[in-house]
């Protein structure tokens, strides 16, 4: 990978690291309203259950920006972590955080539905 392409990486990772660090932050305020009413309190627990979950997904991935922007410091960016094959340019430019190649990811998913549902989310918002 050329200093340009891997310059361009850490530009749109450090975009995405800054974003979910607002999302992360923000998310807080919400998380702890409380509500004297019973109807609400319900509510509220419902929303902040939602809001939990999408805060732990926000973190994962916040988790992998960071790991990716480590790994382009230390050398290691756009390897698979699993195989040591390099990961395709289409696949980085989807998914710059990704830490393993198609092939690697597909066995993990596999593995893990519930990782594989979170890639797919991803992949969505990354479209
Ligand atoms: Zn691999």
């Amino acid at each position: 990978m050329t200093t340009t392409e891997l310059n361009k990486n850490r530009n749109v990772l450090e975009a995405k690291q800054a974003e979910l660090t607002r999302m992360v932050r923000n998310r807080d305020g919400i998380a702890i309203e409380a509500s004297p009413d019973a109807l609400d309190a319900v509510q509220h627990a419902t929303e902040r259950e939602l809001a939990i979950r999408h805060l732990d997904r926000d973190f994962t991935l916040l988790r992998n920006v960071r790991a990716a922007l480590g790994r382009i410091d230390d050398g290691s960016f756009g390897v698979c972590l699993h195989c040591d094959d390099d990961i395709s340019p289409k696949r980085l430019a989807a998914l710059p955080w990704a830490a393993f190649c198609i092939h690697c990811q597909e066995i993990a998913d596999r593995n893990q539905g519930e990782i594989a549902e979170d890639a797919g989310n991803f992949l969505i918002n990354a479209a």
